[in-house]
């Protein structure tokens, strides 16, 4: 079902971190030919609007709503309605989220770089968001949370936040039901336990370029998150500069490294669950038990017949699952920070010190007891995390994502005076002397 790599022997110590990326498994998503599918789609939304979007949504979802922006009866009603160990598990989860990100918050610090010479650093959240949602194949409640609880702390005023809508035919005799050209009903009733009331029934690059370019509905913003498939990544690629942009994220991805103390049915079940996200998600087990390689094998042959989502998990097992066999626990190491997975799980033994000394991974999961969905729904961490390798140099979604930081700079004049030597010969060494004489103007 899935492939065995013999990472085992020096091969391993005579190859760079690119090379080992390079011999593991990840899907190819190839966001350069979904650019030429959204970028008429994008031009097509800045030109002609909120009527652009409803033809886009027309055309990929299948449902035409009267206009994107959701009325607040709908938002109230999906509340109303929701069951209430939902609504349980949202108020559990937004709870703990804003713990995490409210203890992310910066207070100003000013440096007195020399006597008279102060530069205060200060973070200042964005004017606007627009936070994407995902509802192509399945609905998101819990990337309301973790995009709006981010953007709530960092104290960010105006958030849109869009999701495709759906087509609900449940009315008698097959009709149009309660829910239709609307946004799945969870997700608008996480969007009201937010307190969220800026709605858009609005999917995909359309969705992306209303947020970037402004409709008549929906006022243009500063910056747009979220996760998303291909053509959301496309348009996100394309707009950003337009307005500010997290990350493309591509297919979900695990790796999990585990040494022969770990449970092959908990290493079999974290597996199964990563790839039931995707067709695309890369599922990557590193070990140096081939014991465990085995009977992980055996867990997998007895539990993916049975899963809900058969197909996508073969699919994505076959595609781009692997085991990789290496020497030891610290060989393992090498090979994840070289993978730099979305989600890395740590199931060895002392755990704890091994997590340690990880260097690259999106987020880290220690031990048997802290699988990826705890951190998917509950842990409080942040769920949008950079995929494909990014996490050698990008970080989860955070309040840094909605915040800027600026510079305040203060002076007085025997300070300038003191500083002026200096200026003057970096000014003459640049050929700048007009920076020059506007300091000595001063002394004058
Ligand atoms: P989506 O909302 O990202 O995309 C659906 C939209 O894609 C539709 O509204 C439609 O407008 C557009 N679309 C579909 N086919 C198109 C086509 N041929 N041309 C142009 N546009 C088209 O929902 P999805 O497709 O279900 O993808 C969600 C993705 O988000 C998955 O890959 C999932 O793994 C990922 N995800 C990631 C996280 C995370 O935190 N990293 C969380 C949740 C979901």
């Amino acid at each position: 079902m899935w492939r065995r790599l013999d990472l085992r022997g020096e091969a391993l110590t005579t190859l760079s971190s690119a090379e080992i990326r390079r011999r593991l498994p990840r899907a190819a998503t190839d966001v350069d030919v979904a650019l030429e599918t959204v970028r008429p789609i994008c031009d097509d939304v800045r030109d002609r609007g909120d009527a652009a979007v409803l033809d886009a949504t027309e055309r990929f979802d299948g449902v035409r709503p009267a206009s994107p922006r959701v009325p607040a009866d709908a938002l109230a009603r999906a509340a109303d309605e929701l069951d209430p160990a939902v609504r349980a598990a949202l108020i559990e989860a937004i709870r703990r989220t804003r713990l995490v990100h409210r203890a992310q918050l910066r207070e100003p610090v000013t440096i007195e770089v020399a006597p008279g010479t102060t530069v205060t650093e200060r973070w200042v959240p964005v004017d606007r968001v627009g936070l994407y949602v995902p509802g192509g194949r399945v609905a998101y409640p819990s990337s309301v949370v973790m995009n709006v609880v981010p953007a709530q702390e960092a104290g960010v005023g105006s958030l849109a936040v869009v999701s495709p809508p759906q087509r609900d035919l449940s009315g008698p005799g097959g009709t149009p039901g309660p829910w239709d050209g609307l946004p799945h009903p969870v997700v608008l009733a996480a969007c009201q336990l937010l307190g969220i009331d800026e709605v858009y029934a609005a999917g995909g690059a359309q969705a992306v370029a209303m947020l970037a370019h402004g409709t008549e509905s929906c006022p243009a913003v500063d910056v747009v998150t979220g996760p998303g498939n291909v053509y959301v990544a496309a348009a996100k690629r394309l707009l950003r500069g337009v307005v500010g942009i997290d990350a493309e994220a591509g297919p979900t991805e695990i790796a999990v490294l585990a040494d022969h103390t770990a449970d092959p049915a908990f290493v079999a079940a974290d597996l199964i669950a990563q790839a039931e996200h995707d067709p695309m998600a890369a599922c990557l087990l590193v070990t140096p038990s081939a014991d465990l390689a085995d009977a992980v094998e055996i867990e997998l042959g007895k539990r993916v017949p049975v899963t809900r989502h058969r197909e996508r998990v073969e699919e994505s097992l076959s595609g781009q699952g692997a085991v990789a066999l290496v020497d030891d626990v610290d060989a393992g190491l090498r090979v994840v920070d070289a993978w730099a997975a979305e989600h890395l799980q740590i199931q060895t033994a002392g755990a704890d010190a091994v997590a340690a000394r990880v260097r690259h991974a999106g987020a880290v999961f220690v031990g048997p007891y802290a699988p990826v969905p705890l951190g998917d729904y509950l842990a409080g961490s942040n769920h949008v995390l950079p995929t494909g390798g990014t996490a050698r140099h990008s970080s989860g979604l955070s309040v840094a994502a909605f915040q800027r930081q600026v510079h305040v700079v203060a002076c007085t004049r025997e300070a300038l005076a003191d500083a002026a030597p200096h200026i003057a010969a970096l000014g003459a060494a640049e050929d700048l002397l007009a920076h020059v004489d506007a300091v000595e103007v001063r002394s004058r």
